[in-house]
């Protein structure tokens, strides 16, 4: 059965309810992992996967939460078996960043690879495909292609649209009010979509320019309502949401203004059959 699986719809404000964001799009063929949130590879667990079995991780961005478990997901990954090098999709900088993080690990990963004595090293590998313009890739059934989106000062940053069969499916990362997604999104059967709910201000972790800046580069109830909207998305699904914790009878509230569709509040493990 094709499905979409959130495995983490928090944000950097650590929960137990909501872990970091990623989600997994998976068919009978393909098993795609959107961002690399903490936690990640205990939500597969809990799915029933184990991350041998990912395919190809397509990161949104390089924001601490979407990429955190990145090494977990590789070095589990290789302890359950996997076989083929790991595949990682993400902006330009991703490389970087990732052989960066090897490198911290390495004597462990040396010891542990000269003591554990498993039986395949080919796991270990790694390919990086850094997002020059646009990325595509089409096999088997499903298209991926990438979105440039709006969250400056972080860039680029990206979100996904993906076809599995038929079905097209966006996938906003984090982001301002973006008219690339609005236009990537026109009759999407699922629209995936991060949102800013609230911050109270509280002096002793932020100043103004805080609540100000870090509502600034996300989307407002209002603005994912509207865009919805206006790419006529036949179902909208939430996530990321800052804060954690919220009213969600409220939320639906204000962007069911904009958006008549079906509005989904995301939770960790929620699935949705394509
Ligand atoms: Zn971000």
């Amino acid at each position: 059965m094709n499905r979409i699986v959130l495995l983490g719809t928090g944000c950097p404000s650590p929960s137990h309810i909501r872990y970091g964001p990623s989600t997994l799009i998976s068919t009978e063929k393909h098993k795609i992992l959107i961002d690399a949130g903490s936690g990640v590879t205990q939500r597969l667990s809990e799915f029933g996967l184990a991350p041998s079995e990912i395919d190809i991780i397509l990161i949104t961005h390089l924001h601490s939460d979407h990429i955190v478990d990145l090494y977990q997901l590789y070095i589990s990954g290789w302890h359950t078996g996997r076989t083929r090098p790991f595949k990682i999709v993400g902006p330009k900088g991703i490389k970087k960043f990732f052989d960066k993080t090897v490198e911290a690990y390495a004597d462990e990963l040396n010891l542990r690879v000269d003591w554990e004595k498993r039986p395949n090293h080919e796991g270990l590998d790694i390919n990086i495909i850094e997002i020059d313009n646009e990325f595509i890739y089409e096999e088997m059934g499903i298209k991926i292609t990438s979105i440039e989106v709006q969250h400056q000062p972080v860039e680029p940053a990206y979100g996904y649209q993906v076809f599995v069969d038929d079905k097209k499916i966006t996938y906003s990362g984090d982001t301002r009010y973006s008219k690339n997604l609005e236009k990537a999104s026109k009759n999407a059967e699922y629209l995936i979509h991060e949102v800013f709910v609230s911050l109270a201000f509280n002096e002793k972790r932020m100043t103004e320019d805080t609540l100000k800046n870090v509502k600034d580069y996300h989307s407002t109830p209002k603005d994912v309502g509207t865009l919805a909207k206006a790419a006529n998305v036949k179902k909208l699904i939430l996530n990321h949401f800052v804060p954690p914790v919220f009213d969600e009878e409220t939320l639906k509230a204000e962007i069911s203004k904009y958006y008549k569709g079906e509005i989904i509040i995301g939770k960790d493990l929620d699935e949705f059959v394509l």
